[in-house]
């Protein structure tokens, strides 16, 4: 299958034949994880655990079921969220006096806690997240990490004296997210989601877009700013230095296994996945090119080699079975190793191992005598081409438009990356709903943080400095 002719049915074929899931699982929506699959999953969450922990954040786990009477609380939370939460209404021969809902994000479960946990201005800041699975009753079409219904799900959760604080915890959101998403090669946008797509109950949302490569956006992630919107409900309050009994202001940061689904899409080719180094299971694989010169000397120096590497700290893999090498290098270049190390007798005779690397196919040869620098200077730059290469894609893909006849007509031409529109927008409801209503384009939001930006806005003509993206959404 080719990714560039059919984008949809090139990550649906990869994702399995890969080994990162099984979709056979008799619920729609809810696939299962196999060996392979969560190993990048786990490693992906082990740098959001390395980023939480290091900015003084607690890893927390609260209970997957939450009261309707706690999920009821705050209003527009529960519109946005009653069409897709499953419940909970019998346990064993009886009705549950009180329904349960099963979490599709965890606000409601730890607010209520909150209000207990937190007493005076000593308490705060309150910074916690949690790694648990959400659920969500999505009625489109699902897809592999992308669209699912039982969601591996990261989410933190802060609480602050004041809104100036709760800004500086979006400011550290975002430095976190920087080191994440570099090690996983992922350029994005940030952008601020305007007000009919912000989070149910935010004061304000910073939607995470990368580009795929059909030419659609995937939020990878969010970040919101609630002010009071949920403290008042759930009566989160502190004690200040005055004896003042006051409403903390909060936020939250979430991401999801997108992540992992953005990583096939935007990395993998027409031979499988590519994994970047920081995420693989398997950064190097040693194969032996046994013949019959030398066989056992081969045999050693690949198990040498795997172990050097290893104890080095990079994961590597000795692939001894006894099958063909032409095989193996099928099998781990759809798996996505970063990189191939072969040796044979030829390569004994000359000190050296010889490379393929899956991000350019480029062959080479490392000095058997400084095989673990070679190596480690090679996944680094797989990284760096990794991230340029899809940095490249992500700048081409934006094209400036200043009037609607400018939009591109019809349906979306997946084969073309240059689709999100960048525009002047007045900024207000009404011209907004009328560019999407019009080009069948959503608007994602302006972004975070931006210079001024004059000119007039593409619906009404009306003098403004608001930039905005629009594209279609995976
Ligand atoms: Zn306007």
């Amino acid at each position: 299958m080719k990714k560039e002719e059919n984008f949809s049915e090139w990550y649906n074929e990869i994702v399995e034949a890969a080994g990162l899931c099984d979709k056979r699982y008799p619920i729609k929506g809810m696939n299962v994880w196999t060996p392979y699959g969560w190993k990048v999953m786990t490693m992906i969450d082990s740098y959001t655990r390395r980023e939480l922990d290091a900015t003084g954040h607690g890893e927390v786990n609260f209970p997957l079921l939450i009261p309707e009477t706690e999920f009821k609380k705050e209003k527009e939370h529960i519109k946005g969220f009653d069409a897709e939460v499953y419940w909970v209404t019998r346990a064993g021969e009886n009705e549950l006096d009180v329904p349960l809902v099963v979490r599709p994000t965890s606000e409601t479960a730890m607010y209520p806690m909150f209000s207990l946990w937190i007493r005076s201005h000593q308490d705060l800041p309150l910074k916690i997240y949690q790694i648990v699975n959400t659920f969500r009753y999505e009625t489109k079409q699902t897809r592999a990490f992308i669209r699912v219904r039982e969601i591996h799900f990261f989410e933190s959760h802060t609480c602050h004296t004041t809104e100036e604080d709760a800004q500086c915890q979006i400011e550290e959101d975002i430095e976190i997210l920087e080191k994440i998403s570099r090690e996983l090669c992922l350029p994005h946008f940030l952008l601020v989601r305007t007000d009919w797509d912000k989070f149910p109950g935010a004061y304000y949302t910073v939607g995470i877009d990368t580009v795929m490569p059909n030419g659609r956006t995937l939020q990878i992630g969010s970040i919101h700013h609630y002010r009071t919107n949920f403290s008042v409900p759930y009566d989160i309050t502190y004690e200040d230095l005055d004896g003042e009994h006051k409403h903390a202001h909060q936020t939250t940061f979430g991401m999801s296994e997108r992540l992992l689904g953005a990583v096939v899409g935007v990395h993998g080719d027409d031979k499988g996945l590519i994994l970047p180094p920081p995420i693989a299971p398997f950064q190097a694989v040693i194969i032996p090119i046994i013949s019959k010169k030398a066989p056992e000397q081969v045999t050693d120096a690949c198990k040498l080699v795997t172990d050097i590497l290893n104890r080095s700290g990079i994961r590597s893999k000795l692939d001894d079975r006894n099958e063909r090498p032409g095989a193996k290098y099928y099998e781990w270049e759809m798996r996505g190793a970063p990189l191939r190390i072969e040796i044979g007798a030829r390569d004994l005779e000359n000190g050296v191992v010889s490379f393929a690397r899956r991000d350019t196919g480029e062959k080479g040869a490392i000095a058997m005598d400084s095989v673990s620098a070679g190596t480690r200077m090679l996944l680094d730059d797989i990284s760096a081409t990794l991230y340029a290469r899809a940095r490249s894609v992500q700048d081409s893909s934006v094209t400036d438009i200043s009037s609607l006849k400018d939009v591109p007509k019809g349906e979306l031409d997946e084969t073309k990356t240059d689709r999100i529109l960048r525009m002047c927008w007045c900024g207000s409801p009404e011209c907004g709903h009328k560019f999407e209503d019009s080009t069948g384009f959503k608007i994602l939001g302006t972004p975070y943080g931006a210079q001024a930006f004059p000119g007039k806005c593409i619906v009404c003509g009306k003098e403004s400095e608001k930039q905005a993206y629009a594209a279609h959404t995976m």
